[in-house]
């Protein structure tokens, strides 16, 4: 079944609302699991916020100090994948930055096509 972000925070209600397109959940999905250990651990640990920045993942998150290395190698970790990963379909085969305008995706030249139609029909 085709994974949704309602299905990602239905089922992980430590999310925040996720501002990313659909080719990341399944990222986002194995990154929760990742992280769900100092969630249980760390009561101040909560992840604030998810979204694209420059045509990759960030993850904003408060935690306790002495947490702060190992949840930042298991953040960096997704966030440096997201940067191979098309942000549309989920992809690995030549994933680029395109910037139409004024945004940045992280895009195959498939959605980078769709993409431009996209626009060009937001323009007419
Ligand atoms: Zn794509």
């Amino acid at each position: 079944m085709e994974l949704t972000i309602e299905k990602l925070l239905e089922e992980n209600p430590e999310l925040p609302w996720l501002e990313v397109e659909r080719g990341w959940l399944p990222l986002i999905s194995e990154l929760i699991k990742e992280l769900k250990p100092y969630l249980h651990k760390d009561p101040t640990f909560k992840i604030e916020q998810i979204k694209q920045k420059f045509g990759s993942l960030r993850v904003y998150y408060t935690a306790r100090q002495e947490n702060w290395d190992e949840i930042g190698k298991i953040v960096d970790k997704y966030e440096s994948i997201s940067a191979k990963t098309c942000e549309m379909c989920g992809t690995k085969e030549e994933v680029k930055l395109v910037k139409p305008r004024y945004w940045i995706f992280n895009l195959c030249p498939k959605c980078n096509d769709n993409l431009k139609k996209q626009i060009l029909k937001w323009l007419l």
